[in-house]
């Protein structure tokens, strides 16, 4: 079967789509078409995005062009993927995506009025155009999330952290909200190496990784920062409510237990805390977070300082 990968079809070429007939929304159930001119023009038509979202979009709408529906849900676990299109309905038709073992999602069509065994059989024959068009974009949200991502630890990379950062203080400035940021590092991680091996230490690492996280709400707002050190962004969090979350991480790493063959290992990490001044750049904040963190050092380990 032909591959449809397409990287130039991340541009979204919509004069593209009207030559393929596509451009105009489809009046509901106007039969205007066939079954199989619609799977071949939606088949080549859905070739055009890499993007989850536009792909069941543009699906969505052109399947109405047979089957009238009020809503199409979609979900991913393993990406984080959900997507909703259109309003709610009583009746429902579900169906788990699959190619070859892989798991492509769940998608449940939705309508107030019940589903024909005519109107699944067209639904059936129009979900195989859908096939790879969203293992592509799947895969290719994968490689995109990938490379925001830290190997090791799951948490964001610099490269993340950097443009959340950015963002985040925009948001702060613009709703004149506080925005906080701790940096933790553990607490005598090179002997920790030294004692019982690098892997160890990896794993001791990916463990305080899943204690942080386990903290957070937001896990998307974790960052390894470098070696042994991650930064966490909280927003809309004020000074207080920061000394609160970074005594809460700072405990949960004391208190979890951390194993290297039968022998448990201590550890402890160290936190500086700072929250975004007025006009404060993204370089002061991180110099002052870093400051209260060798402050932390400084004064014994295992504790929280907070920035002046
Ligand atoms: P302190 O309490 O002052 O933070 O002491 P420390 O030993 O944690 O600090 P230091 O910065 O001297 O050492 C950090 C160590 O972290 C050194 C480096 O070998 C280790 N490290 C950095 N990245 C990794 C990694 O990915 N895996 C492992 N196993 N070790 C790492
Ligand atoms: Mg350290
Ligand atoms: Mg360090």
């Amino acid at each position: 079967m032909k591959t449809p990968m397409q990287m130039n079809a991340i541009d979204f070429d919509s004069a593209k789509l009207q030559r393929l007939g596509l451009g105009q929304p489809s009046p509901l159930a106007a039969r205007s078409v066939s079954l199989s001119q619609l799977r071949q023009q939606l088949g080549q038509q859905l070739q055009t995005s890499l993007e989850p979202q536009r792909i069941l979009g543009l699906f969505f709408r052109e399947v109405q062009r047979l089957v009238p529906l009020d809503a199409l849900a979609y979900q991913h676990k393993p990406s984080d993927l959900r997507l909703e299109f259109g309003q709610r309905g009583h009746h429902t038709v579900s169906y788990n995506l699959s190619h070859e073992g892989e798991h492509l999602g769940e998608l449940v069509f939705r309508r107030n009025q019940r589903f024909t065994d005519a109107e699944q059989a067209d639904l059936e024959a129009m979900l195989s155009t859908l096939l790879y068009p969203l293992r592509n974009a799947l895969l290719y949200r994968a490689a995109t999330q990938s490379a925001l991502r830290d190997p090791l630890t799951g948490t964001g990379n610099r490269i993340a952290m950097d443009q959340t950062l950015t963002r985040e203080i925009d948001m702060a400035k613009r709703h004149s909200q506080p925005l906080s940021l701790l940096m933790l590092d553990i607490d005598h991680f090179k002997h920790i190496n030294d004692n019982h091996g690098h892997s160890v230490g990896d794993d001791v690492l990916k463990a305080v990784a899943e204690s942080i996280k386990n903290q957070l709400r937001n896990v998307d707002m974790v960052f390894r920062f470098g070696g042994e050190e991650f930064l966490i962004l909280l927003a809309n969090t004020s000074r207080d409510a920061a000394a609160m979350v970074g005594e809460r991480l700072r405990h949960a790493a004391q208190v979890q237990d951390y194993f290297a063959g039968g022998t448990r290992i201590e550890l402890t990490v160290s936190l500086g805390c700072a929250t975004l001044l007025p006009g404060e750049s993204a370089e002061s904040l991180l110099r002052r977070a870093d400051s209260a963190l060798y402050v932390a050092k400084r004064e014994g380990r295992n504790r929280l300082a907070m920035a002046g």
